[in-house]
C-alpha cells in the first residue's frame, strides 16, 4: 500500500514537485518518511528517487494525467538505499526508462546484501513489500552528468558522505539544489544515529 502525498508548499514552481511517502505500519521504523521530486521539463520528466515500492511510482505519474504524453520518462537514484531506489521496478514494461545512477549505486544494488535485505522486508512485511523486485542503474556515472532540457538543466554529481553512492542534483535555472540524503537532520549526523542508520543497513 502507497502512503504519498504531494507537498505542494515546498515548491513555489511547478515544474519541480515533491512527494512524501511513508510507512506508518512497519514496527521497525516509527514515522519513517522520505521524499522523492519529479521535474517536469519541456523534453523529459524526471523521477528523482523512487522511495519505497512500485506502488509509490504508480501513485505519482498517476497525477501527471495527461501532462506526460509526448515527453520521456527518466529516473535518477540518488543513493542505493531502499526508502530511495526499491520503486525502481515501476519503471519497466509500458512505464520503462533509463534509470541514472552513481556506479557505485549499481553496485550495491547488485550486491547479495541488498537481496538478503530486501528477502527479510518481504518476509517481515509481506503487504508492503512482495511487489519490489531490485532494479540496479541502467545508466552510470561518477564525477558529473548533466541532463539539458528546453527549460531546465539539471545537473547530477557526486555528494559522498551518508553513502559512498550518493549524488546531488542542482538545478542553475532555479538555484535549486536537491541534496536528498546528503544533509539530512540531526545535522551534524550524530553517534547515535549513526549507529541506528549502520544497524538498519542504511549505510
Ligand atoms: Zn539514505
Amino acid at each position: 500500500m502507497s502512503y504519498v502525498t504531494y507537498v505542494h508548499e515546498m515548491s513555489p514552481d511547478n515544474r519541480i514537485r515533491m512527494y512524501r511517502s511513508s510507512q506508518p505500519n512497519l514496527s521497525d521504523f516509527d514515522d519513517f518518511e522520505v521524499d522523492s521530486y519529479l521535474i517536469s521539463t519541456g523534453r523529459f520528466i524526471l523521477f528523482c528517487d523512487t522511495l519505497f515500492h512500485p506502488e509509490d511510482m504508480a501513485r505519482i505519474v498517476h497525477d501527471l494525467g495527461q501532462e506526460r504524453v509526448g515527453r520521456p520518462f527518466l529516473v535518477m537514484n540518488s543513493h542505493a538505499d531502499w526508502d530511495h531506489a526499491w520503486g525502481n521496478s515501476y519503471f519497466t514494461g509500458e512505464q520503462t526508462a533509463p534509470i541514472i545512477g552513481h556506479t557505485h549505486c549499481r553496485t550495491r544494488m547488485t550486491e547479495e546484501r541488498e537481496k538478503t535485505m530486501l528477502a527479510s522486508f518481504q518476509q517481515r512485511y509481506p503487504a508492503q513489500f512482495s511487489s519490489v523486485i531490485l532494479m540496479p542503474p541502467t545508466a552510470t556515472f561518477q564525477g558529473t552528468f548533466t541532463l539539458y532540457s528546453g527549460n531546465l538543466t539539471v545537473e547530477l554529481f557526486d555528494a559522498p558522505g551518508h553513502s559512498l553512492d550518493h549524488i546531488a542534483a542542482w538545478i542553475p535555472e532555479l538555484c535549486l539544489l536537491l541534496a536528498f540524503d546528503a544533509v539530512e537532520i540531526p545535522i551534524p549526523l550524530n553517534k547515535k544515529t549513526l549507529q541506528a542508520c549502520r544497524a538498519c543497513s542504511l549505510l
